[in-house]
């Protein structure tokens, strides 16, 4: 059977090369032999307060970013979760079959309630309810997913069964897809934490719209640890997020790395990654300014995603009405 699949990411921040590395380059495969749906969660991230002409021109630009990684719109769906209102729709309904005893267990909930404490909206709560409709929607068979997102789809997976034990089958039951070594690329001041897209110090984070010479200044920055020895090893995260890096964008795996840096010292390793870095970001880079430059084309190609999208997601909430016994809307 055909996989489908589903990847959200959420418009806050900016993209971020973790989220290249970690998330969009391993779509890109994937899109040959699965059936592939890229929301944009726009709604996800109105639970935080976000300026509205900044918001909409990073949805933009988010998007732009994905078409210039190499998404492909014609052979999966990139569309705006707004754009698709099932989404919400089906998040109401899910919403009547979740515990709040359920979502309090989240931990999620618990990290971003504790960083916006003036700001802890019933939103924020019912965010892993969106995120099950999200998936839901589409009998997705599996998700990608790191491990920040692995309790929230096992909230979905226990939802969907519950839902089925109730109705009979009306979901499809999503599995995890554990990414294959999809890079995990660290914070560049504290490489004991990932790089965040929502971090609000830009010197941690290399974004994909970086100029080459703030990548370079970064890289060059970069904490690294005492001892001058280039070894992946637990007790060196700085120089070994750097080995990641250079061994994701290069696509040399980290042995043949160390051999290659064996005796020299860190600036060299430094100048290296941030020129594989800068040539990683170059095409995408162009890619952007071109896509984002035409706004009409980059309308049509969202209106498009939405319609492929509505059209199964609006079938599932057919299903989903139905075994309720919601009456059917005329024309749906
Ligand atoms: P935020 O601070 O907004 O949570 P984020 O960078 O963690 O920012 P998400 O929207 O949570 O972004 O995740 C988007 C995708 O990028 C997910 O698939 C996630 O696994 C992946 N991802 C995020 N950060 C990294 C990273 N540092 N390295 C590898 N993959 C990452
Ligand atoms: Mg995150």
């Amino acid at each position: 059977m055909k996989h489908t699949i589903l990847s959200g990411i959420t418009p806050s921040g900016r993209l971020t090369l973790g989220n290249y590395l970690g998330a969009i380059r391993t779509w890109v495969p994937l899109q040959r032999d699965s059936e592939c749906y890229f929301p944009l969660v726009d709604l996800h991230a109105i639970t935080v307060r976000q300026d509205p002409e900044a918001f909409s021109d990073r949805c933009l630009d988010f998007i732009a970013l994905y078409l210039a990684c190499g998404v492909d719109p014609n052979k999966s769906a990139v569309f705006v979760q707004s754009h698709v209102p099932e989404h919400g729709e089906l998040a109401w309904i899910l919403n009547c079959y979740t515990q709040m005893g359920e979502l309090n267990r989240m931990i999620q909930f618990k990290e971003k309630g504790a960083k916006h404490r003036e700001n802890v909206n019933a939103g924020l709560f019912c965010y892993p309810v969106l995120m099950a409709a999200d998936i839901l929607l589409y009998q997705v068979t599996h998700v990608p997913i790191g491990a920040d997102q692995k309790q929230h789809l096992e909230l979905t997976r226990d939802i969907a069964h519950r839902f089925n034990g109730l109705y009979g089958t009306v979901f499809q039951i999503p599995e995890p897809l554990i990414p294959q070594a999809g890079a995990r690329v660290m914070n560049l001041q504290d490489p004991s934490k990932k790089m965040d897209k929502s971090d609000p110090n830009d010197a941690n984070i290399i974004g994909l719209l970086d100029e080459p010479d703030a990548v370079l200044r970064k890289i060059k920055r970069a904490v690294t640890d005492s001892g001058s020895e280039i070894k992946h090893e637990a007790m060196k995260p700085g120089i070994s997020n750097l080995l990641e890096i250079a061994s994701a964008t290069l696509d040399v795996p980290i042995s043949d790395l160390e051999e290659r840096y064996r005796g020299k010292g860190y600036g060299v390793l430094k100048d290296d990654v941030a020129d594989a870095v800068i040539e990683t970001l170059e095409p995408i880079q162009r890619g952007f300014r071109q896509i984002r430059a035409d706004r009409t084309e980059l309308d049509r190609i969202i209106a498009n995603g939405a319609e492929r999208a509505r059209s199964i997601a609006n079938d599932t909430l057919n299903l989903v009405t139905e075994s309720i016994g919601l009456i059917r809307r005329a024309g749906r």
